[in-house]
């Protein structure tokens, strides 16, 4: 078993949908779970509805999911030849199920509602394409991944119960099996992102969670690899749009990517490698562009030689804490501190502490911060340094720090044997 994850931007027009079927003539004797994340910048425009239904401005909120709508029946219109009429029957029942909710009123949390309307990006998406992929006999069976990945009701943050979920997973499979005569599905159509909990509510699993579901299905399916389809070559090592340098990375190992991704690489979600690190399943980034192209594996093995990799991270904030009454900062102030960071779940991204200060560089989330400014501030001096930039360096040498950093002006550096970091303006 297989398990496919094809993006936003692999499913975001007519030929790039077209596209995956190619893709998948290479693998016909493959049996594949297939996740599809929503279409194109849909996850961010049904945001919009939801901030709109939640402001109350139910009517702005009608006129946005509208839009939502039509692209998707366009879409599904330009693609389909005999199967367009069920599809949009399809369609319809999950445009019903959101407009249902629209023309309420909101009495329950800003995230609940996100969660119920978000998800139905991804629903829409797989529904289209795996009603695609049968009408070119490219036989799959489409699943609705709330009947698998149960969740607790944390939402737009959900947890997943493993338990229940790797049962519900296998009842999932046999009964398709017995509605198809006993011979088992080849390829398995579902969605990422989005899970329910007990009380069957639609819960999400955070923004560009379906990477996640993927190596949950890897994991609990014991498959053989997970590959991540992009439109980039695979793993680099630095942003391809900031560097016109950027290289291809062939071979990592999942520690690596733990890492970079802690940095700020925006490579894959950081919860993806958990489930298939614990189960030694190889992942693979590959583009969609180019299925010929070797892409990126990254396994348990120990890579000798591996490249610089330079992440830049830009819009941070430097908070700078002086102790009040010049008494040394000990313990207890930074227990304090590090309680208020899990309290307000905001992660650092560099701390260092001197005799009376400690320094912080933080992501410029602005409530968090204003949150945190405010509680330290009842044993500190609080003051903030905006719009900076961190920059972090694996695998560093002289002479790349020499290139990356050059003439900016450094506020704070630190390195261990393999990271260089410097936050600078
Ligand atoms: N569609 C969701 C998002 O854009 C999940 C994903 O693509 O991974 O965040
Ligand atoms: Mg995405």
């Amino acid at each position: 078993m297989k398990v496919f994850k094809f993006g936003g931007a692999s499913v975001n027009s007519v030929e790039r949908i077209k596209n995956i079927a190619g893709i998948l003539g290479n693998y016909s004797n493959d049996r594949m779970v297939i996740i599809i994340s929503a279409m194109g910048k849909t996850t961010n425009a049904l945001e919009k509805v939801a901030e709109a239904f939640f402001e109350n401005n139910a009517t702005k909120a009608l006129e946005l999911f509208e839009e939502v709508k039509n692209q998707h029946l366009t879409t599904a219109h330009n693609l389909l030849a005999v199967n367009y009429n069920l599809c949009k029957e399809d369609l319809s029942s999950f445009f019903t199920e959101a407009e249902w909710l629209l023309h309420d009123k909101p009495v329950r949390s800003f995230d609940y509602y996100y969660d119920q309307i978000v998800s139905i990006g991804e629903l829409l998406s797989t529904c289209i394409v795996s009603h695609y992929l049968n009408e070119i006999n490219i036989v799959n069976t489409w699943l609705d991944v709330r009947d698998i990945i149960r969740t607790d009701n944390n939402f737009r943050d959900a947890s997943i119960d493993w338990n229940i979920t790797e049962n519900k997973l296998s009842l999932a499979f046999q009964e398709n099996v017995k509605n198809n005569k006993d011979s088992l599905q080849r390829i398995y159509i579902t969605q990422g992102f989005i899970g329910a909990t007990d009380d069957n509510e639609t819960t999400t699993l955070g923004r560009e969670g379906s990477d996640y579901t993927a190596a949950v299905f890897a994991n609990l399916l014991n498959a053989e690899s997970l590959t991540i389809w992009k439109d980039v070559e695979g793993v680099m090592n630095a942003d391809p749009k900031q560097f016109k340098d950027a290289q291809l990375i062939a071979e990592l190992n999942f520690e690596e990517v733990i890492e970079m991704a802690f940095y700020g690489a925006q490579v894959i979600h950081p919860k993806t490698i958990k489930p298939l690190q614990n189960k030694q399943i190889p992942l693979f980034v590959k583009c969609f562009l180019d299925a010929s192209l070797p892409g990126t594996v990254i396994h348990n093995k120990n890579i000798k030689q591996l490249p610089p990799i330079i992440v830049v991270k830009d819009n941070q904030v430097l908070m700078h804490l002086h102790s009040q009454d010049f008494s040394f900062v000990g313990e207890k102030p930074m227990i304090y501190l590090y309680d208020l960071f899990s309290l307000i779940k905001i992660k650092p991204n560099l701390i260092q502490t001197g005799a009376i200060s400690v320094q912080i560089c933080l992501d410029n989330k602005e409530e968090k911060l204003e949150e945190l400014a405010t509680k330290a501030s009842t044993i500190f001096d609080v003051q903030l340094q905006k719009q900076l930039t961190l920059i972090t360096i694996r695998n560093y040498n002289k002479e790349i720090i020499e290139r990356i950093v050059g003439e900016r002006k450094v506020l704070l550096q630190q390195q261990t044997s393999n990271t260089f970091q410097a936050l600078c303006f």
